[in-house]
């Protein structure tokens, strides 16, 4: 199976660029996401593959085939969109037959073979038992299948997917996002798959693209862009519940906050700078400090996901008090909103942790796993 390389692609509707110098490398037999708030080019990128729209610059490759002008017939992809778009006229069995009926002289296909295909497919996906019905009178998983179905049979070299799942309910969506990735695996077929959905993406994709305003803001695995994201909007994007941004300032240590905060979570004595949060001074890594200093960098703000953040019960060592704002349990974990001077930080806790709303609660970082960031 080929892969599929985008360079330099720009695609405008007037005044709009939906598609923004994208440059994507995605891997033979990948299953690649392209993940991103509603708006950001993530359709029109996967009709760019597809062939339904034309650049306005830049070229794309499937394998080592230049496509960029290429008609969509001639590039082997298949695309299953949000909506499914089956032919509601028709029978599952129709539905699925049809884009080998379209091509079935070009294909050299008998009727006989058109039927072993179909059949073989639908068996493949657990749909045979439907092919007499119409999709009407399927549910939206089934016509989800159906979907799925009609774009596999011809066996193309690429799959694009355009949200498959959004229109399932949350209970299939699950279902479906284990047995989509299990399906592609077993077919090890390069797939482009859209979503807005981070846990969709992080879930099932072996790398992710993150889009916003038509460009990519990162390319990374799963696990790239939770540990390593490369900017606020990667970090604010990836992660349940969202990261928590703090702003403070950046200040090089002085004796008297030496004085004033002896006992920190590194040693005070060896720090040259200090990152000053609601209620807490935290020392900085020289290098990081210098850093940004020379950058002429004073305000940051520093990000750490919730469950980076601890409730500290009995006297364990901690770093800040707050208020607790909320609490809102989810089963084995809680969230725990705390109140820190003017700012908010979430937490997570464990489900059977006792938290009560309005009460004092003292918090710790696992500062290793924190970053900093330049909001400018
Ligand atoms: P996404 O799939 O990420 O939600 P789209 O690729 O559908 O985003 O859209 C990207 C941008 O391009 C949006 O601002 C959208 O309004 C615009 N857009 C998409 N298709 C068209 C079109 N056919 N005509 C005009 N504008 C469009
Ligand atoms: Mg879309």
């Amino acid at each position: 199976m080929p892969g599929v390389r985008l360079v330099d692609v720009v695609k405008k509707y007037g005044r709009i660029v939906a598609v923004d110098h994208v440059t994507l490398s995605i891997n033979d037999g990948e299953f690649f996401a392209l993940l991103g708030p509603s708006g950001c080019g993530k359709t029109t990128t996967l009709r760019l593959i597809a062939g339904l729209e034309y650049p306005d610059e830049g070229s794309i490759y499937i394998g080592d085939r230049d496509v960029t002008r290429l008609h969509p017939r001639n590039r082997d992809v298949a695309m299953v969109f949000q909506n499914y778009a089956l032919y509601p006229h028709m029978t599952v069995f129709e539905n699925i037959a049809f884009p080998l009926e379209v091509r079935r002289r070009e294909l050299g296909l008998t009727r006989d073979d058109i039927r072993r295909m179909v059949v073989e497919t639908a068996r493949f996906l657990g749909i045979d038992h439907l092919l007499d019905r119409r999709p009407g009178q399927l549910s939206g998983g089934q016509q989800q299948r159906v979907a799925l179905a009609r774009a596999l049979v011809r066996k193309p070299k690429v799959w694009l997917l355009d949200e498959p799942l959004s229109n399932l309910d949350a209970k299939l969506r699950l279902l479906m996002r284990a047995e989509l990735k299990r399906l592609q695996k077993t077919l090890g077929i390069t797939t482009v798959y859209v979503t807005h959905d981070q846990a969709e993406a992080m879930t099932m994709a072996d790398r992710i693209a993150v889009m916003d305003k038509g460009r990519v803001k990162q390319v990374g695995t799963p696990e790239d862009l939770y540990y390593r994201p490369a900017n606020m909007f990667v970090a604010g994007f990836i992660g349940t519940p969202p990261v928590n941004f703090i702003k403070s300032s950046l200040k090089k240590l002085s004796e008297e906050v030496k004085a004033e905060r002896g006992v920190g979570i590194v040693e005070a004595s060896k720090t040259r700078y200090v990152l000053e949060l609601p209620g807490l001074k935290v020392p900085v890594d020289p290098g990081i400090g210098s850093m940004l200093e020379s950058k002429g960098v004073s305000e940051v703000v520093l990000a750490v996901r919730p469950q980076q953040v601890g409730v500290v019960f009995g006297d364990g060592a901690w770093d800040v008090e707050g208020e607790v704002l909320v609490v809102e349990p989810t089963g084995t974990e809680s969230i725990v909103t705390v109140k820190l001077g003017d700012e908010v930080v979430r937490a997570v806790v464990p489900g059977d942790a006792r938290v009560q709303m309005g009460s004092t609660v003292r918090l710790r970082f696992e500062w290793s796993k924190t970053l900093l960031f330049d909001p400018r």
